[in-house]
This record gives structure tokens, C-alpha cells and sequence, in this order.
């Protein structure tokens, strides 16, 4: 089985070749944590717990590293404005320390009701600014800083590919600079490493810069780390310095990960990512999410409407990570009634009725529905580039066989590997969300079986609205009955 994944690097469709054999090392840029996660921004990390659950399907030892990010993340990505975490604590009357620990544990939550992989590294840029700093030496030491009134800066001139990665026309980027532009800077497209507390500022988190680190190295100046070092530090000092596949969205190609490439290779002398990943934003009605449109929907606000992180999650698999998603509560509803069904016919291994698994001449029988071929084929389909449409179209298809046939046809066991193949691909908990009934209501439904077929429509009814009241419906075919939750 090979793997193939969409590489921003090469522009190609690439057999996916880790460094060591059986292993993966996967990076993926976290949140901000000064507010609620909005469903667009779930939408990415549905598509990387796919990535994941894909390289364990291939039969990788995945290690990965996300950061979370709760410092230095200004309002503007060309190191302008306030720094988010600082802007939400004014925001809250908090301290940014209060905040990022509130954002980060509500994400977390949200990561477990997603069913998310929890990546074996969660990393905080607070807890990295030793390592920030240190890269910041290191690039100085090989002269890629210089220092202006506000900052410790890269001077992205030095760096000769520094445009290969984002296909940039610097030239175009600098005429084009708006008027606000930092007149300090080298060129247009240098960043800050390291922003110095504003004299007129007050800020939670702050830390003295390493005078060694300063042109005049004789006055204390306090300061905070740029947005993009964090990622280069904790990826290289927990993975290494090339690590096999960093993912992101694609609007951190042209500057965040554009500079990551910039600090990390200039300190490595090596690449620092084989593979990249983006996923496409997702819009709302066909709209940009955005605050002052109020469309930012978090997960809570989908579950007051009535719908599950599962039922979101089945939205997200409904369309492919490279391209542009629309979010509205009728795509919502889809999915919903779709993972309903499947629900539905995870749950038919319950059903009361005759088993074929014993039975030589019915397991010959054209009739039976054997499910055995269809694991390897959504396996495939996921290692085309994480075909998660494709991947439903399959599972549609073999649970309509399952659907039209009689119970007694039904090779269980072969349905149950299907199952378990889904919830570990797919993360669906299909197996876990369908439960089976009770004694109680398995009699119920005997009982009501047998009045209908001595047509005592009264009892048959009174019995159906027994049922009812369980949150079980029942569906009659030729000579069986099949219950379904409702
Ligand atoms: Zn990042």
C-alpha cells in the first residue's frame, strides 16, 4: 500500500517516504488560545486526526507535536497591533495567564469530544522560551538579525529561498506595502523574532532579553517572542530538524510557514519539513467566517441546536481538506441523518435473527452479504490524498447491500470488522454510539412480531408506542422485524 499526499513544497501529488522506516514525525501549528475554537477552525484539526489515523492505518509509529500558542500571536500576522492573548485578557478583565490557561483547556475539551488523537506533545510557547531565545542567538551568530527600535528582527534577504516555498514576488510584495509599513525594517517581508515590550504598554507576559542577544547589551529591555519562532522551537528541539510532515491552513503558507522555513534552515543548514500539508478554509452560507458577521459557530453553539461534535465531524469527512468548505444547517442535517443511518446499521448486529456465519450453503448463497472487501478498499481510498469523500462513497454503497438484504444474509462478522475499520479510520464511534436494547425490549418486540402476525392490531400498535417511548422505532420487512433507534 503506498500513501500519497498533496506536498506544498513540490506543488505534487508524493509517495509519502518517512526518514526512518515505520515511523512518522508529524508537526501541526496549533491554536491561539484567546477565545473559543469556531467550527473553521475545527475543520483543520478533523482533517489532521484523519492524516494521523491514516498513518496508523499504514502501519506508522506516529510521533507529533502541536503547539499551543500563548504569546506573540499579534492581531496583525505582519507583527502590527495588539498581541491576542493580551487584547482577550483586557477583553475579560483577566490576565493573559488566566486566559491562555481557560482557552487551552476548553480546546482540549473540544479535541476529546471531537474524538480527536490527543498528539503525544502539546507544547506551549511559554514553556519554550528558552528554546526561542536560543534560536534567535543562533541566527544571530550566523547573521540573519538586526535589531530596531521595537524588535529583534530576520533579515529575510540573507536567506536566498527565502520566496521558493510560497511562489512570493518579493519585488511586487514591497511595492505594494501599505503606508503603516514598519520604515524601520530592511525589506517588506522581514520579521520580528523578538518584539520589546512598547514603553507605553502594559503586558502579562513578558521576559527579560538576553543582553548578548541585544546591539547595546548594557540596558534591561523586556520583551516577548514573534509568532512563527515558536513553531521552529518546539519542532526542532521535540522532533528534530527535519521532521516528515508539518501541517497547516493555507493562509499560513505565504508568512508563518514561510518563516518557520526561513529560521529553521538557516540554523539547520538542512530542510526542515519534507511534507506540507494545508487544508482550505471553510465558509459559513457562503460567507467568510468573521466575528462581526456573528457566524463563528463554536461547538456549543451547534449543540444547543440539537447536534453532535460527531455529527460535525461527519460533516468535515463530507468534503476534501484541499478544497474550500461551506458550512450551512442543512449540509449539518446531512450529515447528521447520515451518521444516524450508519448508526443504524452498525446497530444490526443486535438484530434478533438467524446467524449464516454456521451455515455452509447460505454463506455459497449469492444472497449473502459478505463486507470483506470493503476495509482494504476504504483504506486505499483514504491513501489517495485522504480521500475522505471517496472514502463515504464506498461505505454508502456497501451499507446499501446491507440495507436491502434479508438479516439472515448478513455475514456478521464481516460487518463488525467493517465497523471497527471505520472508527479507527474515521473516528466515527460507530461501534461505542450503537449499543445494544435490552431483554425487556427484545421481548417487546417478539411480543409485537407475533400480535402483528395474528393480526391484533390493537396490541401490535400498543406495543409500537411502548417502543416508541424507548427511542426505538420498528421497521417491518417480509418476515422480519428491524428495530432502529429513533
Ligand atoms: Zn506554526
Amino acid at each position: 500500500m503506498t500513501l500519497k499526499l498533496h506536498n506544498t513544497l513540490t506543488g505534487k501529488l508524493d509517495e509519502f517516504v518517512p526518514q526512518t522506516e515505520g515511523k512518522a514525525l508529524v508537526y501541526t501549528c496549533g491554536p491561539t488560545v484567546y477565545d473559543y475554537p469556531h467550527i473553521g477552525n475545527w475543520v483543520a484539526y478533523i482533517y489532521w486526526d484523519i492524516l494521523v489515523r491514516t498513518l496508523i492505518a499504514n502501519n506508522y509509529e506516529v510521533d507529533r507535536a502541536m503547539n499551543i500558542t500563548d504569546v506573540g500571536h499579534l492581531v496583525s500576522d505582519s507583527d502590527e497591533g495588539q498581541d491576542k492573548l493580551e487584547k482577550g485578557a483586557r477583553r475579560e478583565n483577566k490576565t493573559a495567564w488566566d486566559i491562555a490557561e481557560f482557552y487551552t483547556n476548553d480546546f482540549l475539551y473540544g479535541i476529546k469530544r471531537l474524538n480527536i488523537i490527543m498528539p503525544q506533545h502539546i507544547a506551549k510557547a511559554t514553556d519554550y522560551i528558552v528554546e526561542q531565545l536560543d534560536l534567535i542567538r543562533k541566527l544571530k551568530q550566523k547573521g540573519y538579525t538586526y535589531q530596531i527600535s521595537d524588535g529583534l528582527y530576520y533579515d529575510t534577504s540573507k536567506f536566498p529561498t527565502y520566496a521558493d516555498f510560497a511562489h512570493l514576488d518579493l519585488d511586487e510584495l514591497q511595492a505594494g506595502a501599505r503606508v503603516e509599513y514598519n520604515t524601520e525594517k530592511r525589506n517588506h517581508s522581514d520579521f520580528a523574532l523578538w518584539k520589546f515590550t512598547p514603553n507605553d504598554e502594559k503586558r502579562d507576559m513578558q521576559w527579560d532579553t538576553p543582553l548578548d542577544l541585544l546591539d547595546d547589551n548594557t540596558t534591561v529591555k523586556k520583551g516577548f517572542p514573534g509568532w512563527h519562532l515558536e513553531c521552529s522551537a518546539m519542532a526542532m528541539s521535540i522532533l528534530g530538524q527535519t521532521i516528515d510532515i508539518h501541517t497547516g491552513g493555507i493562509d499560513h503558507i505565504p508568512v508563518h510557514h514561510t518563516n518557520e522555513i526561513a529560521q529553521s534552515e538557516a540554523i539547520s543548514g538542512v530542510r526542515f519539513s519534507n511534507y506540507w500539508l494545508h487544508n482550505n478554509h471553510l465558509k459559513v452560507n457562503g460567507t467568510k467566517i468573521s466575528k462581526s458577521l456573528g457566524n463563528g459557530y463554536n461547538l456549543e453553539n451547534l449543540e444547543e441546536k440539537g447536534f453532535s461534535a460527531q455529527d460535525f465531524r461527519m460533516f468535515v469527512l463530507q468534503g476534501n481538506y484541499k478544497n474550500e468548505g461551506n458550512f450551512t444547517f442543512d449540509n449539518l442535517t446531512a450529515a447528521k441523518n447520515r451518521l444516524n443511518n450508519w448508526k443504524n446499521i452498525a446497530a444490526i448486529r443486535h438484530q434478533i435473527h438467524n446467524t449464516i456465519e454456521s451455515n455452509k450453503e447460505k454463506m455459497d448463497d449469492p444472497k449473502t452479504v459478505l463486507l470483506y472487501a470493503t476495509p482494504q478498499a476504504i483504506i486505499e481510498a483514504v491513501n489517495n490524498d485522504l480521500n475522505t469523500p471517496e472514502v463515504l462513497r464506498i461505505i454508502d454503497e456497501a451499507f446499501a447491500k446491507v440495507t436491502s438484504a434479508r438479516l439472515e444474509y448478513i455475514h456478521r462478522p464481516s460487518l463488525v470488522k467493517l465497523l471497527e475499520t471505520i472508527d479507527s479510520l474515521l473516528g466515527l464511534e460507530l461501534i461505542d454510539s450503537s449499543p445494544d436494547i435490552s431483554d425487556e425490549t427484545k421481548n417487546i418486540i417478539i411480543e409485537r412480531r407475533r400480535a402483528r402476525d395474528e393480526k391484533d392490531w390493537a396490541k401490535s400498535d400498543k406495543l409500537r408506542d411502548e417502543l416508541l417511548k424507548k427511542n426505538i422505532s420498528i421497521r417491518d420487512a417480509d418476515k422480519e422485524t428491524i428495530w432502529e433507534y429513533k
